[in-house]
């Protein structure tokens, strides 16, 4: 395509560059065709020059032979013989002249021999007027006979002259017709030339424009090309990020090493936006912020309303592109960073049929809409692993924990003492065990009903890790009985701590259907490895012993094995 229309300008140029050519090669021919034209006037009016003066000369010989006959004066005769012969050239010199014009040198040639004839019979007179006198001269002279070739000669020359001038203008003619149809062809050419060229303009001008164009096009195909690809790179990205992602959630041992974990790859799976990650309470009416990532991080509530958002009420994934111009969510439009126009994607974390939190990711119209599947796919498999930890932790909770008191269970205490207490075995520790009895509890849930009672459980469950170290560990052992293993830790200080605990017991205040329920004190028995045996079950019955020594003596007391 580009070839043809190439090629079609390039003959094109060629055939204007011709005949423009042919257009000068022309004018110079038309040049030479003038100036040999003007020769040919110039020619034509020598030859009517020569005959014309010949002509004059003939005359002027005849006027002379003339006079001298009626005068005799000797200058007209000499006057005759200069003319004479001269006419005689001139016409000589004309016929001469003649030599391409046939027909007309003819006509020369009888010029001069009537001019020759008329002098000779001149002459003749001339010497007969020598001779025999004037009379017979003049009787020469009446014959009639130089008469009859003066007119001849005459008549000659009219001719001639008259063929000359025809001549001419035939001539004039013929070149005025060619000038015309020179000029005619000088102006088509350089129409044709003109036309030609405008042609090639036009086209070249056509040519440029597409090339422009397919120019343009190509560029912008380029570009998209490059924004394809780009957009595969991320998605590639994206994916592998997605993989990890997956792999790492499900590899988590806790709710908090999956946060973490979110926050990571969220950072990765969408750079361009910020997030916060919002988790269900057990309630199902508070979500609680856990994670915020991204640059800059959204502001977020640390507590929100369920309701005030719209993806939890409906329980699917609310977008917004301009907080202007849609119904947005209320802890969206309340934030402090939020501005007209901005965008942002609220997915609920549903796993089992059941809530379990809010992520929300806040960013440019163009990030949000570009990564809304991308962190849809994260929300779910989100969604599943927290479900899923959750499970696991209820269940590890169950088994390890007693529901009341929050405290652990005795199965956990069983287990843990024997690994505590070898523990210190081997590091050469003391270890303590302090077992911890409610006073008159059968009495107390007489008072205050079985719901008093569990009330009371409960708050102690509460209070008693308020009085141990975090390597402490505290057991609801059975009904309103606790065992407290403290590693570590020597017989005195651990007779201080059960001391502190008695006290706190003491001032422990119990609201329960917002009735204070009366205050209980509590015995504590408490005996220590190695001083009160070697092994558990030695601890656990000599802690026993102090405890029930501890009720005997009157309650409310700690008492050492
Ligand atoms: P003391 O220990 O001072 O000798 O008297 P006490 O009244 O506490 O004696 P006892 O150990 O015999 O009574 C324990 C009572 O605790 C018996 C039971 O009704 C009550 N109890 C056990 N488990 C629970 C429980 O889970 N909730 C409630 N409300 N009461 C419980
Ligand atoms: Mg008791
Ligand atoms: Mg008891």
């Amino acid at each position: 395509m580009q070839d043809r229309v190439r090629r079609r300008i390039g003959t094109g140029l060629i055939v204007a560059a011709l005949i423009m050519l042919g257009v000068a090669i022309a004018m110079r021919f038309a040049a030479d065709e003038a100036a040999e034209r003007h020769d040919r006037v110039e020619q034509t009016h020598a030859v009517l020059d020569l005959l014309e003066r010949s002509y004059s000369a003939i005359k002027d010989a005849e006027s002379a032979q003339r006079g001298f006959l009626l005068t005799g004066r000797p200058d007209l005769e000499m006057a005759f013989f200069a003319n004479g012969p001269e006419s005689r050239a001139l016409a000589q010199t004309l016929a001469d002249a003649l030599a391409e014009h046939a027909e007309q040198q003819t006509r020369a040639r009888r010029f001069a021999s009537l001019i020759d004839e008329r002098l000779s019979v001149a002459a003749e007179v001339l010497k007969i007027y020598r001779s025999e006198g004037l009379e017979a001269a003049r009787a020469s002279v009446d014959s009639g006979k130089g008469l009859e070739l003066m007119l001849a000669i005459e008549q000659l020359r009219d001719e001639m002259a008259a063929a000359e001038r025809r001549a001419l203008s035939d001539r004039n003619e013929r070149a005025d017709v060619a000038a015309g149809r020179f000029l005619l062809g000088v102006e088509l050419g350089q129409g044709l030339s003109v036309l030609i060229l405008a042609l090639v303009a036009w086209r070249m001008l056509v040519e440029m424009r597409q090339r422009e164009w397919a120019e343009s096009e190509t560029l912008a195909s380029n570009q998209q090309l490059t924004e394809v690809v780009r957009d595969l790179e991320r998605r590639n990205q994206q994916t592998r990020a997605m993989t990890e992602f997956a792999g790492m959630l499900q590899s988590c041992k806790s709710v908090g090493e999956a946060l973490g974990v979110c926050h990571d790859a969220m950072l990765r799976l969408s750079p361009a936006t910020g997030g916060s990650l919002y988790l269900m309470r057990h309630s199902q009416n508070l979500l609680e912020l856990a994670a915020m990532w991204g640059e800059p991080e959204p502001a977020s509530a640390s507590f929100l309303p369920p309701d005030d958002c719209w993806a939890m009420r409906r329980g699917q994934r609310y977008q917004v592109s301009d907080v202007g111009s849609a119904t947005a969510c209320a802890h969206v439009e309340h934030a402090d960073d939020v501005q007209q126009g901005s965008s942002y994607l609220c997915l609920p974390l549903i796993a089992q049929g059941q809530i379990m939190g809010l992520l929300h990711l806040r960013g440019s119209e163009e990030a949000i809409d570009g990564d809304a599947a991308v962190a849809g796919a994260a929300a779910e498999q989100l969604s599943l692993a927290l479900s899923n930890l959750q499970l696991q932790e209820s269940l590890r909770v169950q088994s390890i924990r007693d529901p009341l008191t929050g405290l652990f269970n005795r199965r956990y205490l069983e287990e843990s003492i024997e690994r505590e207490l070898a523990r210190c075995q081997r590091r050469g520790l003391p270890l303590c065990v302090m077992m911890f009895d409610v006073d008159h509890f059968k009495r107390f849930n007489d008072t205050h009903g079985h719901d008093g009672g569990d009330a009371l459980l409960a708050a102690l469950g509460k209070l008693i890790p308020t009085q141990c170290r975090a390597e402490d560990i505290a057991c609801r052992y059975g009904g309103e009985e606790f065992t407290i293993i403290l590693p570590e830790l020597s017989l005195e200080l651990a007779a201080q701590r059960a001391e502190g605990l008695r006290q706190a017991v003491e001032n422990l205040q119990v609201l329960h259907l917002k009735e204070r329920l009366s205050a209980v004190t509590a015995s504590i028995g408490l005996a220590a490895f190695p001083g009160n045996g070697q092994t558990s079950q030695d601890l656990m019955r000599q802690a026993d012993a102090a405890l029930y020594r501890a009720k005997r003596e009157g309650r409310n007391r700690v008492v050492l094995a």
